[in-house]
Formats: C-alpha cells, sequence, structure tokens
C-alpha cells in the first residue's frame, strides 16, 4: 500500500476531536511512508488532514472536479492538484490512484465516495482495502445499520466485515495492511427473485 485515499468532510465537525484525528492520520501515513490522495480541498477535514500530511513531509495529490475549484476552494499548496471534468471523474481517478481508501468523519460526500469504492469492491471490481477511522464513535450507528442489513440479507457478512474499522490510525493501518478481500459472490437467495 503506497497510495492511501481519504475521503472525509469539507466541514471541521462539531468538535476538535475531529480536526485531530484528521492530523493524526495525516501524521502516521507520513510516518508509515505512505502518500495521500484526497479531494484537493483546504475545507474542512480535507484541508486539516492535508497540511498534517505536507508539513510532516509527505506527499499528497488532490483530485477536484473544476466546478468545485473555486467553490470548495482547492488547495493552491499541493505538489499534485489534478483537475477534472466532472464528480463521476474525480471518484474513478481517486480510485485508480490509490491502492487502500480510509474514511473519517464527514457528509454525503464522504459517505458517496466510500460507499463507492466498497461496492466496487463488492463486485470484484477492485480488491482494495476499505477502512473507516470511527473518531468518538461517529459511524457507530452507520455500522449498526449495516449489521441489519445483514440481518435482513441485503449485505452478505464477509462484504460488511470489508469495513475495517479502527478508533486509532496506528490500529486501523495496521489492519489494512493485513486484510484479504472477500471472495463471496455479491447475490444471496438469487433462487428466490
Ligand atoms: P462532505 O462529506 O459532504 O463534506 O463532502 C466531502 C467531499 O466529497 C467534498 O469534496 C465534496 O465535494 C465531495 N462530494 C460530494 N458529493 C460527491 C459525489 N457525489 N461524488 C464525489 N464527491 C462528492
Amino acid at each position: 500500500m503506497l497510495r492511501i485515499c481519504v475521503f472525509t468532510g469539507s466541514s471541521p465537525g462539531a468538535r476538535t476531536d475531529y480536526a485531530d484525528a484528521a492530523r493524526a492520520l495525516g501524521r502516521e501515513l507520513v510516518d508509515r511512508g505512505h502518500e495521500l490522495v484526497y479531494g484537493g480541498s483546504t475545507a474542512g477535514l480535507m484541508g486539516i488532514l492535508a497540511d498534517e500530511v505536507l508539513g510532516a513531509g509527505g506527499h499528497v495529490i488532490g483530485v477536484m472536479p473544476e466546478a468545485l475549484v473555486a467553490k470548495e476552494v482547492a488547495h493552491r499548496g499541493l505538489p499534485d492538484l489534478r483537475v477534472v471534468g466532472t464528480m463521476h471523474e474525480r471518484k474513478a481517478l481517486m480510485a485508480d490512484l490509490s491502492d487502500a481508501f480510509i474514511a473519517l468523519p464527514g457528509g454525503f460526500g464522504t459517505l458517496d465516495e466510500f460507499f463507492e469504492a466498497l461496492t466496487w469492491s463488492q463486485l470484484g471490481l477492485h480488491a482494495k482495502a476499505c477502512g473507516m477511522l470511527n473518531v468518538c464513535g461517529y459511524f457507530d450507528g452507520l455500522l449498526a445499520f449495516l449489521d441489519r442489513a445483514v440481518e435482513e440479507r441485503f449485505l452478505p457478512g464477509p462484504h460488511r466485515a470489508m469495513i475495517i474499522s479502527g478508533d486509532s490510525p496506528q490500529a486501523l493501518l495496521a489492519s489494512l495492511a493485513t486484510c484479504s478481500p472477500p471472495t463471496v459472490e455479491k447475490w444471496m437467495d438469487r433462487e428466490g427473485s
């Protein structure tokens, strides 16, 4: 795993713990020799994370669609800012450039990007690890909902288990380095449909 793609909020969130966690993850990425791929913004946790990686001497690649460059305040201090045409191109390029994905707390954008990485893995389009840094239990409700999706037979248990959740950057990155993708099919109870 060289390059890690981090999806996170364009807002800083209600607690300083979120920014602290973004900084801690940034330092840990650099300490472990990873490069950061992210959405290319200075806004919210995205900017805090990128600044920490740059400040610690790490490499950052930002990927931002043209239409968001002004709106989201593109990070002009990045050594590598790639401007693409659309949101879809952004997600595709971020995925192509990266060897693993991490979600930090965020909103719709973060969840959309992370779930797309998961669904591509579920379909066998890539075999890259997907982790969540569950800062202050932010994702607890979402993880509980996914357990319900397993109980209700909309999500295979091994696919639910693709989400590696950790509450510290150290533990999360160590788990991501050793996990292997599931080999089960996406579809359940096919004969009943
Ligand atoms: P949020 O988590 O909503 O603060 O958004 C985090 C990042 O995701 C921001 O850079 C958003 O522009 C981006 N984003 C929002 N929606 C999408 C989408 N559908 N596809 C790709 N990126 C998105």
